[in-house]
């Protein structure tokens, strides 16, 4: 699994679907979000999707 540089999403994809950003094989800590719209750890981080996330990424 890959991370998303610039909004840290997780993909298995080779580009980011969310913001098309170049993907990161050096990431650490996985956050899952289930519901963006409710969940104050997305809207500290900036998170406007649902899905994984790295908290680290080099
Ligand atoms: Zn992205």
């Amino acid at each position: 699994m890959l991370a998303c540089k610039k909004c840290m999403f997780l993909t298995e994809e080779e580009k980011c679907p969310l913001c098309s950003g170049e993907l990161s094989k050096e990431w650490q800590g996985m956050l899952v979000i289930i519901d963006h719209t409710s969940s104050d750890i997305a809207e500290h981080m900036g998170i406007k999707a649902n899905g994984r996330f790295a908290l680290k990424v080099r």
